[in-house]
Parts: C-alpha cells; sequence; structure tokens
C-alpha cells in the first residue's frame, strides 16, 4: 500500500539553483518550439491537413507547435475506438490502473521543470503559476490512485444471515473529456486520470489554444504504459468536434471545465437522447465564477490586501476562482484600497519566462479584446484607480487593474471577465458585504477577510460558494485540503481533488449471493 497522501511541494524561486535549473528546462523547451502534433486514436499517430498553430501568448510570433485538427469522421473514429478498448480497459484491476497513474505522476516529477516550462510558453505562465500547476497535476494522480484503491475495498454493508452481499464501483464506459486552457496540465490531467482510473476510456479533446501541453500529457500517459485506445488525443475546432463528441449514442460521460456558455451547451445537448442511446449521460461541469472577497471593519488590513492582490492578479485573474470583486467595509475601505493599489502596483509584469515575473499575459487575442471592453465599461461604472493600460504589443499583455466605488449591480460586478481586473464595492455593513457577495448567478470561491467570530459564522452558514476561505487568498486550492468546485452557474459542485470525485466516474453494483 502506498504511503499517505501528501501534497507535492512547490519550487522555491527565491532560490537562485531552482532559477538556474528553471532556464534550463526553458531552454531545451525551446529547442523543441514548432515541432508537429498528430492526433493520437488508439495509439496511431494521425497527421490531418488542416492544422492549428499553438502561439505563446507572451510573444506572439513564436509558434509553439503546429497540431493537426480532427473533423467528425475522425471524432468518430476516436469513440469506437475508446469503445472497443472499454471492453478490456474495464476488465483491469483497480490496483493495476492505479499503478499506471503513480507511474505517471513520477515520470511528470522527474521532469517537473520540463513540463511547467511548456506551461511558460503556452499558456504565457510565470514560473510560480506554471510550477503550482505541474505540481497539481501530480497531486491528482498521487490522490485519485488511492481513492481508486479506496473504493475497491469492500463497502460495510448491512449483514443478512445466509447471504454474502458485496458492492462495486465499477466503470461507465466512454468519456468525452474537455478541459480548460487556464490549468492546461493540472485539470486537464485531474479530469483525465479521474476517468481511466475508474475504468473508462477517454476521448480528450484539448483547449484549442493549449493542444502541446496536452499532447505532451497525452505521450507521457503512454509512456506510463497506458494501453493504446484508453486516451485519444483528438485536438479539433470546439464548435465542430465539441458537438459530435457530445451528441454521440456511445457517448457515456462529458467531464468539461470551461466557460459557462459551453457547458449549458454541453449540459444541454447531452440530456437529449441519441437514436440507439442506452443511458442517460452523465455531465460533470465546473463553469464560471464571480468571487468575492469580503472585508470586515475588524480585520488585518495587510492581510486583506495581500490576499486581494494575489487571489486577483494571480495569473492575470485567468481562474475560475480569481477575486473579481473586493467588497470591502467602509470603515476600512479606503486603506484597503490604498494597501492594494500599493501592492499591485509594485508586480512585475513582464515575459512570464523572466525570473521575477508577477504577471505575465493573457491568453489570446479573443481574451486580450474582452478584457480590454471590461475595462472600458469599468471606466463608465467605476473610478479607475490603478492599469487599465496594456503592456509590450508583442503579447497579450494587460495591467492589473483596480476600479473603486463600483455599484454592486454594474456589469463588471455582475460578469465573469477573466483577467486581472477588481472592482472595489464599498458596504455600509457586513450584512451588506455578504448580500452583495451574495448576489451573483455563480457560487465559486469567496473569501472573508475578519477578526469578528460571529461573522465569521454567519460567512460559514450563509456565504453561498463551494469554496469558502477565511483569512486567506480564494485561489489556490489544494488537491486533497480544498476539494473543488461551486454552485449554481458555477457548475455541478463536482468537487475535484475530493473524496466524492472518483463516484462521478463510476456506477456502483451490488451483487448478493444466497448462501
Ligand atoms: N482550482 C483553482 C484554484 O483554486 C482554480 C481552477 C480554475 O480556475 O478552473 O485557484
Amino acid at each position: 500500500m502506498k504511503a499517505e497522501f501528501k501534497n507535492e511541494p512547490f519550487t522555491d524561486f527565491n532560490d537562485a539553483g531552482n532559477n538556474l535549473e528553471y532556464d534550463a528546462a526553458l531552454q531545451r523547451v525551446a529547442a523543441e518550439l514548432g515541432g508537429d502534433y498528430p492526433l493520437v486514436i488508439g495509439g496511431e499517430r494521425i497527421q490531418t491537413n488542416r492544422k492549428f498553430q499553438s502561439v505563446n501568448p507572451a510573444a506572439k510570433e513564436q509558434v509553439v507547435g503546429i497540431v493537426s485538427q480532427a473533423d467528425a469522421s475522425l471524432a468518430e473514429k476516436a469513440i469506437s475506438t475508446a469503445a472497443t478498448a472499454f471492453e478490456s480497459w474495464k476488465l483491469t484491476e483497480p490496483g493495476e490502473r492505479a499503478r499506471y497513474l503513480y507511474k505517471a505522476a513520477a515520470l511528470v516529477r522527474r521532469r517537473k521543470h520540463e513540463f511547467s516550462a511548456w506551461l511558460t510558453y503556452e499558456a504565457g505562465k510565470t514560473r510560480a503559476e506554471a510550477d503550482a500547476d505541474t505540481a497539481e497535476a501530480i497531486d491528482f494522480m498521487e490522490f485519485y490512485a488511492r481513492e481508486m484503491q479506496r473504493l475497491a475495498e469492500p463497502q460495510p454493508l448491512t449483514r443478512i444471515d445466509g447471504e454474502d452481499n458485496e458492492l462495486y464501483y465499477i466503470p461507465l464506459g466512454v468519456g468525452i473529456v474537455i478541459p480548460p486552457w487556464n490549468f492546461p496540465l493540472a485539470i486537464l490531467a485531474g479530469m483525465t486520470t479521474a476517468a481511466l482510473v475508474a475504468g473508462n476510456t477517454v476521448v480528450l479533446k484539448p483547449a484549442s489554444t493549449t493542444p502541446v501541453i496536452a499532447a505532451k500529457f497525452a505521450e507521457l500517459l503512454r509512456e506510463a504504459g497506458i494501453p493504446d485506445g484508453v486516451v485519444n488525443y483528438l485536438p479539433g475546432p470546439g464548435g465542430e468536434i465539441g458537438d459530435y463528441l457530445v451528441d454521440h449514442p456511445l457517448t457515456r460521460f462529458i467531464c468539461f471545465t470551461g466557460s459557462r456558455d459551453v457547458g449549458l451547451r454541453i449540459n444541454e445537448r447531452a440530456a437529449k437522447t441519441a437514436p440507439g442511446q442506452k443511458w442517460i449521460k452523465r455531465v460533470i461541469a465546473e463553469m464560471g465564477g464571480k468571487d468575492s472577497i469580503v472585508v470586515d471593519s475588524d480585520c488585518d488590513t495587510d492581510l486583506a490586501a495581500e490576499a486581494i492582490v494575489a487571489s486577483a492578479f494571480g495569473f492575470s485573474g485567468q481562474k475560475c476562482s480569481a477575486c473579481s470583486r473586493a467588497i470591502v467595509h467602509e470603515d476600512v475601505y479606503d486603506e484597503v484600497l490604498a494597501k492594494v493599489t500599493e501592492r499591485a502596483n509594485k508586480l512585475v509584469m513582464g515575459s512570464p519566462a523572466a525570473a521575477g515575473t508577477n504577471v505575465g499575459p493573457v491568453i489570446d487575442e479573443k481574451a486580450y479584446r474582452s478584457i480590454r471592453h471590461y475595462v472600458q465599461i469599468g471606466k463608465r461604472e467605476g473610478r479607475l484607480v490603478l492599469g487599465g493600460g496594456t503592456g509590450d504589443p508583442g503579447g497579450y499583455y494587460i495591467e492589473p487593474t483596480i476600479f473603486a466605488d463600483v455599484g454592486p449591480e454594474a456589469r463588471i460586478a455582475q460578469e465573469e471577465i477573466f483577467g486581472p481586473v477588481v472592482a472595489f464595492m464599498k458596504a455600509k455593513s457586513f450584512d451588506e458585504a455578504l448580500e452583495w457577495a451574495n448576489n451573483t448567478d455563480y457560487g465559486l470561491t469567496g473569501a472573508v477577510i475578519s477578526r469578528n467570530r460571529a461573522h465569521l459564522e454567519r460567512a460559514r452558514r450563509e456565504f453561498f460558494a463551494g469554496n469558502l476561505y477565511f483569512n486567506r487568498k480564494c485561489t489556490g486550492a489544494l488537491v486533497g485540503a480544498h476539494p473543488f468546485g461551486g454552485f449554481n452557474m458555477s457548475g455541478t459542485d463536482s468537487k475535484a481533488g475530493g473524496r466524492d470525485y472518483l463516484l462521478l466516474f463510476t456506477q456502483a453494483k451490488l451483487v448478493s449471493e444466497k448462501m
């Protein structure tokens, strides 16, 4: 039996030696940029005529990789291959499936900075953000492997004389895994390996902006010995192959992390029974957030400022857990705003590859335009206190931006911006702050910074968020410690990195034998 699960430690980038190692990894990966990435279906590498160029968001001219794109007929091939592979994969013992994950985790750990360097090039992640992404990928595999072994233990059932009863968690079938670009390694690895360790086979459709890191991970699973056909790598245009995969009668479940619009579309399409379909499709969806940090009158204002800056501007606010609303009690409003502004002003924006950079680019042209549009809206809805501008035009840089005096119904207080933009809202009381924190369609994360025990207890009951944090930032959930997922339009509250997660990928079978 494996030792108890422990989170993978983060790399200390204040250490010069670690930075040198990261430099070396960046260089090694640089030599590989621009390579070709075929689809992989049943172990067969398939080049297509249609290609997508994945570029570095920090340097738009730099091609990270050239990726073949699937069409509907290749999507069909991927699903039927996964369906065939399921017939044998479902028979493998849970312990064996777990061992593939332990092996894959060990392989990533061995090449940790190399994976992180790919994240720096393809997703624009700073060293610390990339390192956390890679560490989380390792954590998911280590955690879900143990979880599968736990689920394989006989469950205590009520004893009936003369009967032998046992309950098994058996797999579902073919799953479509559609991960996001913002944790293109961690969440992709988590969703994919949860599905396969539970005995399912997978068609993996990577996010269109980060298909290379996905190819690297699919290749690593192969290296870990996972049989051909169990995970099929199928990049392609979402509109064209996404619907096809979701609608397919052989699709048993869809595991998605991404935008609310796409999540709802998947949910709706999956609910429709296709001719020949024998089951109700299951949808596991993690979507957006409009997350608040509530700052109470009695609090440590330095801690509040630190939490807001880390949660609003880490990875340029491109996390569904990011703080996009700072709801601050009027007694400390000016002080907290000043402290956040001062700290945010010191953040270094620039190439994510450079040591010491705090804020890199946003993911692509579309995000860049959309965030800038929200900055314009913010200028009408609030008072611009910091930022609002862009950076080196060679990349998609947007400055950390703070708007003050924003009303609770303002668009920038209600719509998910997914960029480095935070709205300050001045509340008259803790009651009002809590009311505003809950006045959104979402319910993913939130935080309260307070010394008032009664207020914390109220928030514990009334703050409607899947992941609620007290006196700390609202990003950076750790596998095992902070099972992650939210309410309402944030998704199906499928707690990734928690003990309920694998149940979503299984069905329980009871066998009762009369003795
Ligand atoms: N789990 C991440 C966190 O706690 C966020 C995941 C996401 O943005 O999808 O910050």
